[in-house]
């Protein structure tokens, strides 16, 4: 129902959704697909969020440039040319042009598929909440809009973290959103942070032919993927042309748009390293700004808005997805998280997705894909746990790839074989995790994984021969 006065309109509908990513898109689309009033605001220029215009979608973009040059790199191991042979120059409007043309096309397609949706409205604008049942939409060079609403779902998402330190503000210092519209492929960079986003960035540019520096101020990257895991990618990234120095707490960034110093300690020793381009890709944080929180009685902390275990916030009746609470931030995670939701809303059963059973992939050089528990967190369960190991310099996928560097890390209860956790570091290990998601999802054992049958010669057979070869090390009954 909509009502016009005074040159504002208001709307009353049962769900409004604010923020048209990963999470408010299916969110939304589910619960209209089932007959509810909806409407799903977007404060960007179409819907797809973090994750389609600064975040998944164009670094893979960028990481495919990128890996097709370092193949013609190396297409001489295969019989194909000669070593010495040059390696493809980088046009790099060429490929920025070519994110622009995806991103429009699944940014479309994404509005048609609402579109089709009768109960469905997109309204593109700032939405702000004015109370816990109504809102306000600000929209350039239009009248504000109200709404009011039965139930809403916040869906915000994420904003790069700022680093407190001088010169962070200085031109040419880029976050990871601004590293994704660069106009050139920078001769040097420094990248402060060593999570997901800064191996991926990192070995990305590197590839490109960028000198890249990576400061991380942990003593290990990639926080809370398996430590083995870790490791062996560290290892491989300190033995390619990539600088990576862990331990390195960042004081200050001085220069000017075309060159900078970054200054940082480490083992209470002072250096600083100079580069081109310098980005800050060191987090981010709940994005809850001018959202008016402070209208309802819906609080946050600095690691995202509170939520129940069927997210809802301490404002019954409006609930929060993705980003916007927490860790994890992965799209998969923010559309899990708006089915259930959905679902809650709807009056149906609805399964929260729980992080014992999440699956993720860090899109560095060999890929990590974890699903379930790490060895460490199986472990401070207190339950007796084995881990089954398989190094992929045996595999013979991975001999005719070229691309032995990997190891599968299987995690299983010891008392009945249950697999608690995989954790794979290969070249297409991200394809793997459908499996090890199944796996993991539904407390598969040793012998259930053992007894399927992986085709050959594919990476998933080690699944199978690891399971076999952890069985045979069992003590019998
Ligand atoms: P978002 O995608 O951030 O969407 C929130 C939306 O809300 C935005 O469109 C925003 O404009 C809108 N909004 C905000 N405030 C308002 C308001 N007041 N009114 C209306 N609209 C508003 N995840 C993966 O799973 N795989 C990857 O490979 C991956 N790679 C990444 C690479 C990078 C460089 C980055 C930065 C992130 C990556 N991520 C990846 C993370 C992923 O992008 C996020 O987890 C995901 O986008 C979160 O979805 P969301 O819907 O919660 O939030």
């Amino acid at each position: 129902m909509t009502t016009k006065a005074d040159n504002t309109s208001t709307s009353s509908v049962e769900t409004l959704v604010i923020g048209g990513g990963p999470g408010g898109t299916p969110a939304a689309m589910a619960l209209a697909q089932s007959g509810r009033r909806v409407m799903l605001v977007e404060a960007g220029k179409g819907l797809g969020g973090t994750c389609l215009f600064s975040g998944c979608i164009p670094s893979k973009i960028f990481r495919e440039t990128a890996f097709r040059r370092h193949e013609a790199a190396r297409a001489s191991d295969f019989g194909l040319g000669s070593a010495t042979d040059t390696l493809p120059e980088v046009n790099w409007s060429t490929v920025q042009s070519r994110r622009h043309r995806i991103l429009a096309q699944r940014s479309g397609g994404a509005l048609a598929k609402t579109n089709g949706l009768k109960g469905l409205e997109v309204v593109f604008g700032r939405a702000r909440l004015t109370g816990p049942r109504s809102a306000v939409i600000e929209r350039a060079g239009e009248p504000p809009r109200t709404v009011t609403f039965e139930n809403a779902i916040l869906s915000t998402g994420s904003v790069p973290s700022p680093l407190p330190i001088p010169g962070a503000d200085l031109p040419g210092v880029l976050d990871s959103e601004t590293l994704i519209g660069i106009g050139f492929v920078p001769k040097s960079m420094v990248l402060i942070g060593g999570g997901p986003i800064g191996i991926e960035m990192a070995q990305i540019f590197a590839l490109l032919g960028t000198k890249v520096t990576v400061l991380e101020a942990a003593p290990r990257i990639l926080g809370p993927v398996d430590a083995t895991l870790a490791d062996l990618l560290a290892q491989h990234l300190a033995s390619s042309d990539i600088g990576l120095e862990t331990g390195a707490k960042v004081e200050r960034i001085e220069g000017n748009e075309d060159s900078h110093q970054v200054h940082y300690t480490r083992n209470g020793q002072s250096r600083s390293v100079e580069a081109q381009v310098v980005a800050i890709v060191a987090g981010r944080h709940p994005n809850v700004a001018g959202l008016g929180l402070e209208t309802t009685a819906v609080t946050h902390g600095p690691h995202g808005i509170k939520v129940s275990d069927t997210l809802e916030t301490d404002e019954p009746g409006i609930f929060a997805i993705g980003d916007v609470v927490g860790n994890p931030m992965f799209a998969h995670w923010a559309t899990a998280q708006a089915h259930a939701v959905a679902r809650h809303i709807l009056g149906q059963p609805a399964a929260f997705p729980s992080s014992e059973h999440n699956s993720a992939v860090i899109f560095s050089s060999p890929e990590i894909g974890m699903v379930g528990l790490t060895e460490e967190a199986a472990r401070a369960s207190g339950d007796k746990i084995g881990v089954a190991e398989y190094d992929y310099r045996i595999d013979a996928r991975a001999q005719i790839t070229g691309d032995t560097l990997g190891r599968l890390r299987i995690v299983y209860r010891i008392e009945d074989h249950r697999i608690l956790g995989i954790h794979v570091l290969a070249e297409g290990a991200a394809d793997l995790m459908g499996e090890a998601a199944l796996a993991v999802r539904n407390a598969l054992t040793l012998e259930q994984m053992g007894a399927s049958i992986h085709p050959h010669p594919t990476l998933t057979e080690a699944f199978g021969i690891t399971a076999l070869s952890a069985l045979a090390k069992q003590p019998h009954g």
